[in-house]
């Protein structure tokens, strides 16, 4: 290698976090607060997904079969659209991954798509709330959201009974690898950005 290219050689240092919860916790909310304070990029599955579905494509419209019924949309076809969304992105700080990965398969596939890239991931922030809250946020949520999956008590239990049975061993992944971090998801917005914030600087 040139002596000057080598000088020139900046290692890349994304900070790229997931945030992690059941469904309700309040990552949607946490994320927009850390992209103002971090100039990060929030990647929401659902939210992909449900502009997927609000274009009427064919994914959507698969996609929405099973997310009204509170069940994960196949792994391959979250892979795909984190795959575009990094690739779209080259230049960023880094990304908030909000909703993936939320199945250990998914976890995987990130962890190589970034690697791939010199990249990884900096660390995981759970946020942690009761079942019985969370009915109750999500129940007063869809009075708002106009979200089909908010609106039926059944559909909420399923979404967390998902979240139980595929999403909580992708702690333990990132766990294994000293990358998690545990946060009280009880209280403010503020008190609870602070303690996310705090956790973040001490990446
Ligand atoms: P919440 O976390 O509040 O349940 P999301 O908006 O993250 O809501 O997701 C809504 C639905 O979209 C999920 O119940 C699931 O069907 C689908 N979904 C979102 N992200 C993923 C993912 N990473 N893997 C599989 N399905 C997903």
């Amino acid at each position: 290698m040139h002596r000057e290219a080598f000088l020139n050689f900046q290692p890349k240092s994304m900070l790229n976090l997931v945030l992690f919860g059941p469904p309700g916790a309040g990552k949607g909310t946490q994320s927009q607060k850390l992209i103002e304070k971090y100039g990060l990029i929030h990647l929401s599955t659902g939210d992909l997904l449900r502009s997927e579905i609000a274009q009427g494509t064919e994914l959507g419209l698969e996609a929405k079969k099973l997310m009204d019924q509170g069940i994960l949309v196949p792994d391959a076809v979250v892979i795909g659209m984190i795959s575009h969304k990094l690739d779209a992105n080259r230049d960023a700080a880094g990304f908030i991954f909000d909703g993936f990965p939320r199945t250990v398969a998914q976890a995987e596939a990130l962890d190589q798509l970034l690697h791939s890239k010199g990249e990884n991931i900096s660390g995981m922030i759970a946020l942690e709330v009761g079942d019985e809250e969370l009915e109750h946020r999500l129940l007063l949520r869809g009075k708002n959201s106009g979200r089909a999956d908010d609106a039926n008590p059944e559909v909420i239990r399923k979404r967390i009974k998902e979240y139980n049975d595929k999403t909580t061993p992708v702690a333990d992944f990132y766990r294994s690898q000293n990358k998690f971090t545990s946060v009280n998801g009880i209280g403010s917005i503020e008190e609870i950005f602070d303690s996310i914030s705090a956790v973040t600087e001490a990446l």
